[in-house]
């Protein structure tokens, strides 16, 4: 299985992209700096997108990417997520009204966009892959994915989440855990209310981890709050120290092979 870091950061400026992963080319997690990060060759490969949550920063490249399908390939893809994320992306980013309908474009019959509700904890078969949707906390309803490959490779992406997230451990067994870290320690109490993790609640999540399943995956941090960047690696690098683990941060276009 390989994993490209398409968006590694929370906003996006010159050389940093909001959070996506392309996993072997042709399913994505989370659509935030998607198309800028593919040329049309690449775009086209892909079938499917996974969506952890509504917020735009992980949904806006829908729009772009079901853009050059409809218009260019008049491919269709497939988006999956909690019906609670799918209500919510219909009907504000992709109701029609500042865009095409893509739900109805090029054709009812065979529009760009389809539609599928996953249900969390349980287990689904897509694009070939084995797909397991957890609930991760965040300050809206939100889920993780763990996709393990037909050869038995897995992966587990919190999406945005804070403390709590260990609930998700129990249901999961992955050999690489990608998830966030969107400021450092001194924003801790601001981090935890807006949903999200500092290196120093991640450890404690961590600690869960190891404590629970004996063992700690590789870790790697995403959606990196930028001017913090050089603070949270600091941190994230005395974390991964103090528990012996391989933790870092990712970064736009980093392959990663399981
Ligand atoms: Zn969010
Ligand atoms: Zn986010």
């Amino acid at each position: 299985m390989e994993i490209q870091v398409l968006g590694a950061h929370l906003a996006e400026a010159k050389g940093a992209r909001l959070t996506s992963l392309l996993v072997d080319g042709v399913l994505v997690i989370d659509a935030g700096g998607l198309t800028s990060a593919l040329s049309f060759p690449e775009q086209k490969k892909i079938e499917t997108v996974l969506l952890t949550h509504h917020h735009f920063d992980h949904t806006r490249d829908l729009v772009t990417l079901a853009a050059n399908a409809g218009y260019y390939w008049r491919k269709q893809l497939a988006v999956y997520a909690p019906r609670y994320t799918l209500d919510i992306v219909t009907s504000c980013l992709l109701n029609g009204k500042i865009y095409t309908n893509f739900f109805e474009y090029p054709s009812k019959e065979k529009p760009t966009l389809i539609l599928e509700v996953i249900e969390p904890y349980s287990r689904k078969t897509i694009a070939g892959y084995d797909v397991l949707a957890v609930p991760a906390k965040h300050s809206v309803p939100a889920v993780g994915y763990q996709i393990t490959s037909s050869d038995g490779k897995s992966l587990f992406y919190t999406g945005d989440t804070t403390v709590g997230v260990s609930e998700c451990w129990q249901h999961i067994s992955p050999q690489l855990l990608i998830t966030e870290v969107a400021g450092p320690d001194k924003y801790e109490d601001w981090l935890k209310k807006a949903g999200h993790l500092c290196p120093r609640l991640l450890r404690e999540e961590l600690i869960q981890f190891r404590r629970l399943k004996g063992y700690l995956p590789r870790v790697i941090v995403i959606h990196i709050g930028n001017p913090y960047e050089q603070e949270i690696k600091e941190e994230v690098a005395q974390v991964a120290q103090e528990l012996e683990a391989d933790i870092s941060l990712g970064y736009e276009d980093m392959k990663l092979t399981l």
